[in-house]
């Protein structure tokens, strides 16, 4: 029986995603941004939480662990973060770790940059990637706490993973992503086709998200840093894909 995945919005512009093992009825949150709109997506469904998936230590990220665990004795699993800003945590996890969610299985993809502690969760035989902060769609985090070419080796590890690979990501952010992007490759027709996409998805109302990985690593420019053209339109021909990767990054940050 195939995985069920829910995604829901949560505080401002954060999603909540539930993923449901009907074989074995176990449950995973993928972060846990607010408890009640994971309550009410349990109880519409008929699920028991049995774990959350925590990506990194960031508030709008864990701040409802505390509450769906005295609920429901779920246990939760979050990265290795030296700091132990993450409370309540049941099993610690690094690269290459498989986590269990009944009969699933994800992988644990360390892709930090964003903050040191970012990991991403990969579910091979779902085709379902939860990424969190590192990798939007048509966009990427900012880099806090790591270093240009640490995020951009994030980011390659993503890009390895195959084309039909669903990007579920932390936030809503496309948007605001495909006008920056469009500034910098005006003449990419996969980044036009999904800025038309996205408009449409928009003025429904719906979510952007999941969107396929094989169409981000041909529209999304935070993954085309070692594109010669992009190098060229930015002026940096030559330069290191870290390189250009932290100056899209920047002017995103000043955008
Ligand atoms: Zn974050
Ligand atoms: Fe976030």
């Amino acid at each position: 029986m195939a995985a069920e995945i829910r995604i829901f919005p949560c505080l401002n512009d954060n999603y909540g995603y539930l993923i449901h093992d009907p074989a074995t009825k176990a449950t995973a949150s993928i972060d846990a941004p607010e408890a009640a709109p994971v309550i009410a997506t349990l109880e519409k469904e008929g699920w028991k939480l049995t774990d959350i998936l925590v990506t990194h230590h960031h508030g709008d990220h864990v701040g409802g662990v505390a509450e769906l665990k005295q609920k429901y004795k779920c246990r939760v699993v979050a990265p290795n973060d030296k700091a132990k800003a993450i409370a309540d945590v049941d099993l610690r996890v690094k690269e290459g770790d498989t986590v269990k969610v009944g009969t699933l299985s994800a992988r644990v993809l360390e892709t930090p940059g964003h903050t040191l502690d970012h990991i991403s969760y990969m579910f091979d035989a779902e085709k379902a990637l939860f990424a969190a902060d590192t990798l939007f769609s048509i966009g990427c985090g900012r880099v806090f706490e790591g270093t240009y070419p640490m995020m951009w080796e994030s980011l390659l590890k993503l890009r390895a993973l195959p084309d039909d690979t669903r990007l579920y990501c932390g936030h809503e952010y496309t948007a605001a992503n495909v006008k920056f992007a469009l500034g910098i490759e005006p003449d990419n027709a996969a980044l036009k086709t999904r800025a038309d996409e996205v408009a449409r998805q928009r003025a429904a109302n719906q979510p952007t998200i999941p969107t396929l990985l094989g169409e981000e690593k041909t529209a999304n420019v935070f993954l085309r840093a070692d594109e010669p053209s992009v190098a060229a339109h930015l002026g940096m021909s030559g330069k290191s894909a870290a390189d250009v990767f932290g100056e899209i990054r920047e002017r995103k940050n000043r955008s």
